[in-house]
């Protein structure tokens, strides 16, 4: 058998997935979704990164039940949905590159031999052919939707797991923002409204440039309504509870945009 390298690479074989799948490339929604910790795959050529079946499969290698959220919130709003293939302890595509835990050698306690003393060279390939594809389509596709003249609001699905550092974590939901709160604030009034529901403001994390790529580069610096959610993963790990996020989370948006549209008609 003869193995071809993807060109100029040193990571992806040609045979294997791209990072970036789009879903609904041409959905008429404003919102367009983003799904960075989607996927827990590991490019061949890195084998397992030292790790068992068990570590490979927990919230440290990718955000449970987010990408089907995500699926299923694209499906019933007809929006966009970019999600990443690879696992995030091979790159984190909603970090900066240059940032240190890009490539985390640990996550929560758990030490990732496949990181430790990478030459610069294999750092480069990882972020070459993972996080760049994927945050360059990112900026090509609200390129294009602005310059048809289409609203677009950034929705980045995530989710977190229950207990981090053995502390449990009461909230049902996170929406984290920063510098521009305007879809936030909607959000968590409408969120709020629900009784039952524990609702995080910027918990479990705050939006910063340095934990964060995806909102401060494509919503705040460009300017878009924005918002980051992060649902606890024990909610959504059954098809059940996927499915009744992803409707929830369409009710909550939708009356969001009707109140954006209101409240910022310029948006
Ligand atoms: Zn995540």
């Amino acid at each position: 058998m003869i193995v071809v390298d993807a060109p100029g690479s040193g990571l992806l074989f040609l045979d294997e997935l791209s990072p970036v799948t789009v879903t609904r490339t041409d959905g008429a929604s404003p919102f367009f979704l983003a799904c960075e910790h989607a996927g827990r795959r590991i490019p061949r050529r890195l084998g397992n990164l030292g790790l068992g079946d068990y570590d490979l499969a927990r919230h440290i290698a990718w955000d449970i039940g987010a990408e089907a959220v995500a699926l299923g919130l694209s499906q019933r709003l007809d929006a966009t949905l970019v999600s990443q293939t690879y696992s995030r302890l091979v790159i984190d595509c909603n970090r900066d590159p240059s940032v240190e835990t890009s490539i985390v050698t640990v996550s929560e306690a758990t030490p990732i031999p496949g990181n430790h003393g990478l030459w610069p060279a294999e750092a480069k390939a990882r972020a070459d052919e993972i996080f760049h594809p994927y945050q360059d389509f990112i900026t090509a596709h609200l390129d294009r939707r602005q310059e048809a003249g289409r609203p677009s609001v950034l929705i980045d699905i995530h989710s977190f797991t229950p207990v981090f550092h053995g502390k449990p974590r009461p909230w049902h939901i996170g929406v984290l923002h920063g510098a521009d709160s305007r879809l936030a604030h909607i959000l968590l009034d409408l969120m709020g409204g629900e009784g039952d529901m524990v609702v995080g403001d910027n918990q479990p994390y705050a939006v910063d440039g340095i934990n964060d790529y995806t909102i401060p580069v494509h919503g705040e610096q460009r300017g878009i309504p924005h918002v980051e959610l992060e649902i606890r993963q024990d909610l959504i790990i059954s098809e059940a509870g996927q499915e009744a996020w992803a409707e929830r989370l369409e009710g909550w948006l939708t009356g969001a945009l009707e109140r954006l549209r209101r409240d910022f008609p310029d948006f």
